[in-house]
């Protein structure tokens, strides 16, 4: 049975075949989307010296305490003023700075009388105080944003800031979900007997969600092998880019997936990879008229689905758009111990510790594949690799954030 890294790495091979191509989005749908081209400064930010306050612009004299005031400025209202040594001018917040002036007094720092400006405390007068530069935080034709970088409210203003109004992005992935089981009802129905509740699409299509790809719900299927095939057939038909299945993956009787996406001429690249959960984890890739589909079949117990997905799918996607991934290393505060050889992913809770700086991480109680209370108590998952039994108690681990 292939390791994590093995597996992992044919489907990263895989992925490289996935053409990333681009759009052009309205600038506020780009949120979320990852930027396919660098973008450059079209102008220095700040444009203009201007005032970080309120207050008075003055050309700094140490020795000098008081100013005739002489005018006034405020943002957006520029009017070039010349000043000498003793006179100042009223500016505000933002405001463009006469070219003759070089500091800004604090409104809060003076005394106003008689159309002449004080300085209460002549201590602080500093040359060059509340003044943003010119171009001091990009120059133009500068690295704005990246590209590669999900765009995120921060980044929006930066790129609106540079009179970006339509921005290049690459194309988001159609990523399909199908779940199969005779025991399945839908959520909106009571599971009598041995029923359950579909949920795992509604967790794919979550996570597909949360990775701003497109989620198509392909609903769920009863274990016929006829009626698999042809759901799964008609995944394959439409525009989809990935295709996830869950459930029907293992060995039980009516584990069909694995058989029917064989027979519906995908190339399977492997099955079952040495972790838990997630181990019966089937990996394929479907080639029609020169397009590219990659199937994963996801074993039916949620939390292995859901692992599965993380690090299996979602790992690899960011990968291709050059994302990188969220590791977080953490102190361990409670002894983790395995008897096989499997890299495990343990569900944890992981906190910042304010006294010593630094995020500890403990399990959360159930590991059970099953388990979705535990599953929804976890804010990260650690990893316990394979040629490891015992994690003792002050041990720096790995965690994936969830
Ligand atoms: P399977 O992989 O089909 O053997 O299913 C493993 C376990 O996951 C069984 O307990 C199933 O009842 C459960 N399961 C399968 N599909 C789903 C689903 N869509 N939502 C929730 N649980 C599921
Ligand atoms: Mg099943």
């Amino acid at each position: 049975m292939l390791n994590y890294d093995e597996a992992n790495e044919i489907i990263e091979n895989e992925f490289r075949n996935i053409n990333l191509t681009k759009e052009e989005v309205d600038l506020l749908d780009s949120l979320n989307r990852v930027l396919s081209d660098d973008i450059f400064a079209d102008l220095n930010l700040p444009q203009f010296n201007n005032s970080t306050v309120d207050g008075y612009a003055v050309k700094y004299n140490p020795v000098i305490s008081e100013w005739k005031i002489i005018g006034e400025i405020t943002a957006g209202n520029y009017n070039e003023i010349d000043l000498d040594d003793n006179s100042a001018v009223l500016i505000m917040t933002g405001s463009k700075i006469p070219s003759s002036c070089n500091t800004i007094i604090p409104i809060e720092d003076v005394t106003v009388e008689n159309g002449f400006v004080k300085f209460i405390d002549n201590a602080k007068f500093k040359f060059g105080q509340n003044v943003r530069k010119k171009g001091e935080d990009i120059l133009v034709n500068e690295l704005a944003v990246q590209k590669g970088t999900r765009i995120l409210p921060q980044h929006i203003s930066l790129l609106a800031a540079c009179g970006q109004n339509k921005i290049k992005v690459y194309k988001q992935l159609m990523i399909g979900v199908l779940a199969t089981g005779d025991e399945l009802v839908d959520i909106d129905t009571f599971p009598e007997n041995d029923k359950i509740r579909a949920t795992n699409h509604y967790t794919l299509l979550a996570m597909i969600k949360q990775q701003n790809m497109i989620p198509i719900n392909f609903g769920f299927v009863k274990d016929s092998k006829c009626g698999i095939k042809n759901r799964i057939e008609s995944a394959l038909n439409s525009d989809i880019d990935i295709l996830l299945t869950t459930g029907g993956v293992s060995v039980g009787k009516f584990d069909y997936v694995k058989e029917i996406i064989q027979e519906l001429g995908v190339e399977i690249k492997f099955w079952k990879a040495n972790i838990k959960p997630g181990k019966p984890i089937v990996f394929g890739v479907y080639q029609k008229e020169n397009k590219t589909k990659f199937v994963f079949g996801l074993p039916g117990n949620p939390v292995s689905s859901f692992v599965n997905f993380i690090f299996f799918v979602q790992n690899n996607m960011k990968k291709l758009y050059g994302i990188d991934e969220q590791k977080v290393k953490a102190r361990l505060i409670s002894e983790l111990n395995k008897e096989d050889n499997k890299r495990h992913f343990i569900r944890g809770s992981l906190k910042m510790n304010d006294a010593s700086n630094q995020y500890t991480v403990s399990s959360v109680c159930s590991q059970s594949s099953g388990n979705m209370v535990g599953m929804s108590k976890a804010n990260c998952l650690i990893i316990f690799e394979e040629g490891k039994n015992h994690l003792t108690v002050g041990e720096i681990v790995e965690c994936i954030m969830i």
